[in-house]
């Protein structure tokens, strides 16, 4: 039974094939569109270790992604002034964390691989291998917590919103990247996408998601969502290129060849 069903309501019945390579298989649930990877394929699986971070090449490029990680902060800052500490799950290589510290912001990040741990730790980085559940223990708080391309790496991505519900102060912020199951070149090859490929990416992740059904996760966990994709304009914090940035990402959305979705959603209390 897929986890929609126990959070959202949907009919295990719904659910069917959507794309199979040899053994990883995903299916779709027809009531809220998310595409679940079938249990039966959970024990393909790739370790987190230095080789898994060298053939993703995350320390490529490494000055334009803290740039970006910028602009995000920046787009939560014009939501919640006053963000005092932010955690980052799964902060891999420490692109968002190294841009938190250059704005002055407290920053944890938490990932599974020591590798990434040890990575961000030599730069002067706050990072540890502790879980949510390890942090929720220690009664820690935050005002942002950022997820980049990570949510779909959990099992059960609920249970995950609902320990960061926990750590969130009043007010507090979730920021979420993930794979957008509406990119036009993945609906279209299915299986021969790296999406839903052995080859590809297809045994890391454990789900995929639209703007609309990850509204509706966010809403069962205890969130409102307050902007999807990023915004035609903001109060302030802006710059020339992440303007040119934002409608060149609107545009791609508009045309199904956004291969991402960008999410801020703010805990309801
Ligand atoms: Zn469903």
């Amino acid at each position: 039974m897929a986890l929609c069903s126990e959070y959202l309501g949907c009919s295990p019945k719904h659910l069917a094939p959507y794309a199979q390579d040899g053994r990883l298989l995903y299916q779709q649930c027809a009531d809220c569109g998310i595409i679940w990877r079938d249990p039966q394929s959970f024990d393909l699986e790739q370790p987190y270790d230095q080789q898994y971070f060298d053939s993703k090449n995350y320390q490529h490029n490494r000055a334009h992604k803290i740039t970006k990680s910028t602009w995000l902060l920046d787009l939560a800052l014009s939501h919640h002034p006053r963000i005092q500490r932010l955690l980052e799950v799964g902060c891999s290589v420490g692109n968002t964390l190294e841009a938190a510290q250059q704005k002055g912001i407290p920053h944890l990040g938490i990932d599974v691989s020591e590798f990434a741990v040890d990575y961000c730790t030599k730069r002067g980085l706050e990072a540890t291998t502790q879980s949510l559940p390890d942090l929720i223990a220690q009664s820690q708080r935050f005002d942002l917590i950022f997820m980049q391309h990570v949510l779909e790496h959990f099992v059960d991505p609920f249970q995950v919103l609902q320990q960061c519900n926990q750590l969130l102060n009043n007010q507090g912020l979730v920021l979420i990247l993930i794979p957008n199951s509406q990119y036009k070149r993945a609906r279209k090859l299915r299986e021969r996408h790296k999406f839903y490929s052995i080859q590809g990416v297809g045994i890391e992740h454990y789900a995929y998601f639209n703007y609309q059904n990850l509204e509706r996760v966010l809403n069962a966990t205890g969130y409102t969502v307050i902007q999807n994709n990023y915004p035609l304009s903001t109060l302030n914090h802006d710059s020339p290129s992440f303007i040119i940035n934002r409608l060149g990402r609107r545009l791609l959305s508009l045309l199904g060849l956004d291969q991402e979705l960008v999410v801020l959603s703010q805990k309801r209390n």
